[in-house]
């Protein structure tokens, strides 16, 4: 046999042992010797049992009512009858178990839900109960027709207030370990309150007043006084200690007619109780959750990085986290009595929440800029208004090292294609102007016998000429003057270096969904100028994303790489657009040479000569991609 039959077995034998003694206990004043009591808390243990156990301990149950019916009450009934009867509890208060448990079971029962749904059920489980097991002794000719009515009263009313009594105490005794704590330090409270409900169950129950139902009501009082301070299982302790008050006068000078009343009295008694009990177990629970959310949140202010204050109507500071007291060097607020203005000067609440950049102001002297964003207050929190405030002094700097660089980039750029634009004018207008200056020296030859004509012709002559030569020196001048750009390379930090360009390209790439990704390490050793190498991957990263214009968003991906050659570093940058056109290929690096309506055909002329003025180089890499690839050979050693 598995270890969870003999668990089975030992669950279900101990259940049925208790249900038996706790039958003989209660079988006070029974009808015709039925299982028909004033008080079942049999079926407290039973329901308690199953909602715990399971619905499918059902077949347990009949066998304890079985057994009780043979063993204790010794019914006048044959065993086939007893059987029947005994199945009623079992079928009654399976279903309602089961029902229980697919609402949500009632595993802690601290809710005003949960003892509804354990009251309701437990009513109609103790009705159906009570309808088959009185039918089955009725129908065997045991019950007579006439007492029907009050064997089927007497057993409801026994059965509601056995699972009133003992079902919520037992669903309890799983949380004994937390139970135990809220009653520890408690002694003499509790001592107190059992002296007054047993002084109560005296004057009730007692032979003074021998069971006059007029003094139920006395009851009352100290069980809500118990239901206020303890809750569910204080309340049904108490009922119980009431029940067992009742059937020990019932024994010895109670009528059972006055028994069945106080019965009825006692329902009405244990529901109050138990509904009380939730009620105040779900206002602790409320309680305990707002106290844990209130925690939780000052944590978080506590902790929060950014400032947050909040103000009052009248703009005085009533509440400052750490963060805001260091950023506006606050001792105490409340102390201080500093008022918002004080603090953010500039600062204008026109709207019910907003975001603002202004100034905050650190001791009254020092400004710095931040960003502030509130929200107006309203009931149950205190009016007024809530700010976040974020120094944003970093920021802003970091943002104008960015402007910086992109300017001096740009400049870098602009002088580049000067220059690159005179070497090429020189390369361009060298020959026409040599071709011009020769013309006019054999038009001054040719003219040469006319002088005496008119002497300002040689003359007008010669300063053509002399312009001519001027235009040519100029230009070869405005050359060599660009050109001359002295390169400084040194050692580059090739991760940091392509992150900078990168984030210039920022916006533009999330704007047109591409992707830019780089795996440059910092780890490859790598020469340059670093200014130049910027300009160049500038160019080329700039060239990728118009290309990328062609291709749907979705496959728009720049991705750039580093890796160390015998000739120096290489980086390449490579794009999933549609490649360099065969016929644009030819002449990729010449001046001038554009397929953009827009472009100036200087960018990637300018990044060769670049490349090349300090040793490296940059060239098209035609193998594997279908996008274009331009790989970067950096100089494997500082130019001299
Ligand atoms: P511009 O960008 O002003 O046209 P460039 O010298 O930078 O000048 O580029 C020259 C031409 O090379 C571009 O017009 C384009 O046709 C081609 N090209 C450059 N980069 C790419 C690329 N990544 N993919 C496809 N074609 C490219």
């Amino acid at each position: 046999m598995r270890a969870t039959s003999y668990e089975k077995i030992w669950v279900g034998g101990g259940y049925v042992a208790a249900y038996v003694c706790l039958d003989a206990l209660s079988f006070v004043q029974p009808l015709l010797k039925l299982g028909i009591t004033p008080w079942n808390p049999q079926a407290g243990l039973t329901l308690a049992f199953l909602l715990v156990r399971g619905w499918r301990f059902a077949p347990w149950t009949a066998a304890a009512a079985l057994l009780a019916e043979l063993f204790v009450r010794g019914s006048p009934a044959p065993i086939p009858v007893l059987a029947l009867a005994s199945l009623a509890p079992a079928l009654a208060y399976g279903a309602v178990a089961r029902w229980l448990v697919e609402r949500g079971g009632l595993s802690t029962l601290r809710t005003r839900r949960d003892a509804l749904y354990l009251s309701g059920g437990a009513g109609v489980a103790a009705l159906a109960s009570a309808v088959g097991y009185t039918s089955a002794f009725m129908v065997a000719g045991v019950l007579p027709l006439e007492i029907l009515g009050a064997a089927l009263a007497r057993y409801w009313v026994g059965d509601l207030n056995g699972v009133l009594t003992l079902t919520p105490l037992l669903i309890y005794l799983q949380r004994a370990p937390e139970l135990a704590v809220q009653i520890r330090g408690r002694g003499a409270l509790i001592v107190g309150q059992a002296v007054f409900l047993c002084a109560t169950l005296w004057l009730v129950f007692g032979p003074t007043v021998a069971g006059d139902i007029r003094f139920v009501y006395a009851l009352f009082a100290p069980v809500a006084w118990i239901a206020l301070t303890w809750g569910v299982p204080g309340t049904t302790l108490a009922t119980l200690l009431i029940q067992i008050g009742l059937m020990f006068g019932s024994e010895h000078w109670l009528a059972t007619s006055s028994v069945i009343e106080i019965q009825f009295l006692l329902v009405t008694l244990g529901l109050t109780a138990l509904l009380l009990g939730a009620v105040v177990a779900e206002r602790s629970l409320a309680l305990e959750r707002v106290a844990a959310a209130e925690a939780e949140q000052r944590a978080l202010l506590t902790t929060a990085p950014d400032a947050v204050l909040i103000a009052a109507p009248d703009q005085r500071i009533v509440s400052a986290n750490l963060a805001a007291r260091r950023l506006f060097g606050l001792a105490d607020p409340d102390a201080d009595d500093v008022k918002l203005s004080t603090l953010l000067p500039a600062l204008d609440v026109s709207t019910n929440t907003g975001r603002k950049r202004t100034t905050g102001v650190l001791m009254g002297t020092v400004r710095f800029p931040v960003e502030v964003a509130w929200t107006r207050l309203d009931p149950p929190a205190r009016h007024g208004f809530l700010f976040m405030v974020r120094d944003i002094t970093d920021q802003e700097a970091a943002q104008a090292q960015l402007r910086e660089r992109d300017t001096a980039l740009a400049r870098a750029m602009r002088l580049a294609m000067a220059g690159e634009l005179a070497t090429a004018l020189t390369h361009e207008l060298n020959q026409p102007m040599t071709a011009l200056v020769s013309y006019l020296r054999a038009v001054e030859i040719l003219a040469a016998p006319l002088e005496t004509r008119d002497p300002r012709l040689i003359e007008t002559l010669r300063k053509a000429m002399r312009e001519a030569l001027r235009a040519s020196d100029v230009l070869k001048r405005l050359r060599d003057f660009y050109r001359s750009g002295a390169t400084d390379v040194a050692e580059l930090d090739l991760a940091a270096l392509v992150a900078e360009v990168v984030q210039a390209f920022h916006d533009r790439a999330t704007r047109m969904g591409a992707h830019i990704d780089s795996s440059a390490s910092s780890q490859v050793p790598a020469l340059g100028d670093r200014i130049q190498v910027q300009m160049v991957l500038h160019n080329l990263i700039g060239n990728a994303l118009d290309a990328l214009a062609e291709v749907e968003p979705g496959a728009r991906a720049v991705r750039i790489k580093a890796w160390p050659t015998d000739r120096g570093t290489c980086i390449s940058v490579e794009d999933s657009g549609p490649g360099v056109s065969a016929d644009v290929e030819k002449e990729l690096f010449d001046p001038f040479v554009t397929t953009k309506p827009d472009g100036m055909g200087l960018g990637l002329a300018i990044s060769r000569s670049l490349m090349r003025g300090q040793g490296g180089d940059l060239r098209l890499d035609r193998e594997g991609t279908p996008g274009a690839r331009f790989v970067i050979q950096l100089p494997s050693s500082a130019k001299v």
